[in-house]
């Protein structure tokens, strides 16, 4: 088995859950006593939030190569970065180090793919859904036609993130809200929707709706698991 790398709390909410899944698809693939092979550096979200509102971009991408390097040291044979969002920084890190990443768009794509889904809505953060470096890679890489809400809801799932979900508070009021957004794009042609935050999934969940969801959280940590037990 691998030693995977994990580059973690960004939020720690979600990668917690990281950590929980990726060990229970090891143990429900080897049984036993088996537990993952785990490296993890997780970095004080406070510094990093503070750099993606200013727009520090570069400076975000330094501070996450300095502890993806730190995870390679500690062993780690592939690195996992555990949130949407900071993919944006993907070739500065890459940049620092010398083992793969395994990047949470191409998992993401690859079951949307076998779902034999062509047109994909996609919620995440502003940065996910309106830049290139996530979107772009699901259409250009994959082949995929993306969908992402209009411009007053992606402010609105954007909020939902940072103000509710990074601080581990799921209200109702707001999965009523992601639950309008997701239906609005399905109306636009959406035949799934891949929650593209990897905190979203403690919002809205398959019991929810009957539309397909694509759990970034759980795609990438399967994903994670498979290439380490490969
Ligand atoms: N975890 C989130 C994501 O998957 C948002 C927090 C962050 O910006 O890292 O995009």
């Amino acid at each position: 088995m691998k030693t995977i790398g994990m580059l973690g709390g960004m939020s720690w909410e979600s990668t917690e859950h990281y950590y929980r899944l990726i060990n229970e698809i090891v143990k429900e693939r080897l049984g036993g006593f088996h537990s993952a092979k785990i490296a993890m550096v997780s970095v004080d979200f406070h510094e990093i939030e503070i750099l993606m509102r200013e727009g520090e971009w570069d400076a975000a991408g330094r501070l996450l190569a300095g502890c993806a390097r730190r995870v390679e040291s500690a062993g780690a044979e592939f690195l996992v970065i555990c949130t949407n969002t900071m993919h944006k920084v993907v070739t500065t890190i890459e940049d620092h180090i010398n083992i793969p990443i395994l990047h949470i768009a191409d998992p993401t794509a690859e079951k949307v793919k076998r779902s034999r889904i062509k047109t994909v809505g996609l919620l995440g953060t502003t940065f996910t859904m309106e830049e290139d470096f996530y979107k772009g890679r699901l259409i250009r890489k994959h082949g995929l036609n993306v969908i992402v809400p209009p411009e007053p809801d992606r402010r609105i799932v954007h909020r939902v993130v940072f103000e509710e979900l990074c601080m581990g508070v799921v209200r109702d009021e707001s999965k009523t809200e992601y639950l309008r957004i997701i239906d609005n794009m399905v109306q636009e042609g959406a035949e799934g929707v891949i929650e593209g935050c990897t905190e979203i999934a403690m919002l809205v969940g398959p019991r929810d709706t009957d539309i397909p969801l694509f759990d970034t959280t759980a795609v990438h940590a399967e994903a994670a698991v498979d290439k380490a037990l490969a």
